[in-house]
């Protein structure tokens, strides 16, 4: 199957107003040219070092957005360009986007990464961290970043009922959260290829997918 092929079949298992963030780590400029010639515009990738040459290369109406864990130094390599930064999970991290940002006089958007799968190895705040720092009120003071949402990546296993448990909490802390930062605050992103119909019936609004539009990654 093309990837056209295999996009047009994703889109169309979406609810209208869920967007799909087409997942290009690893993968080669001509498969995003070809997920751009067949309508794509928002682009995933997990290091800056590949989103930065990518960019160079494609498109500019293109919207990149960063998935993977991103170092505070390296900030600056996606700070002119990056239109989503999805896996912030620290202050640190925030202070730097905030601050690159506005030295390129931009808003950056940013997700919160929150910790919920039954596993240790995966990044993100966990809740109670993450409350203790919005208490503080410096990420509702910044001017350069907006926090539209939350994202996660739920626990890697075949037990559904874990997943579904995982897509119910970060649901919950969605809604929890929503008042704080108001209506910019509309994005839940969570699902990607093995998940994402799960992640739908629990309101997802942004999925993830790569494999499922490029095929397997070969790192
Ligand atoms: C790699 C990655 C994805 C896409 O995973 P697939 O299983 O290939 O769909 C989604 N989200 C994050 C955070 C990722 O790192």
């Amino acid at each position: 199957m093309s990837i056209k092929e295999r996009l047009d079949r994703i889109k169309a298992t979406l609810p209208e107003g869920v967007k799909l963030v087409a997942v290009s780590k690893f993968h080669p400029v001509e498969r995003l040219q070809e997920a751009y010639d067949a309508g794509q515009r928002i682009f995933g990738e997990s290091r800056p070092q590949e989103m930065a040459a990518k960019h160079a290369e494609l498109p500019t109406d293109i919207e990149w957005s960063m998935i993977g864990h991103l170092q505070t130094n390296k900030v600056k390599m996606i700070a002119s360009f990056v239109s989503m930064i999805a896996s912030v999970d620290s202050e640190r991290l925030i202070e730097e986007i905030e601050k690159q940002a506005a030295k390129h006089n931009r808003i950056i958007d940013i997700l919160l990464e929150v910790h919920v799968a039954q596993e240790d190895t995966k990044s993100g705040w966990a809740k109670e961290e993450l409350d203790t720092y919005l208490a503080t009120g410096k990420l509702q003071a910044m001017e350069h970043v907006r926090v539209r949402g939350v994202m996660t990546i739920a626990s890697n296993t075949d037990d559904e009922a874990i997943v579904r448990s995982d897509f119910e909490r970060i649901r919950a802390i969605f809604e929890e959260l929503k008042p704080t930062f108001g209506n910019e605050f509309d994005t839940l992103s969570i699902g990607m290829s093995d998940d994402y119909p799960i992640a739908l019936e629990y309101g997802s609004t942004m999925v993830r997918i790569g494999t499922a539009i490029f095929g397997q990654r070969e790192y």
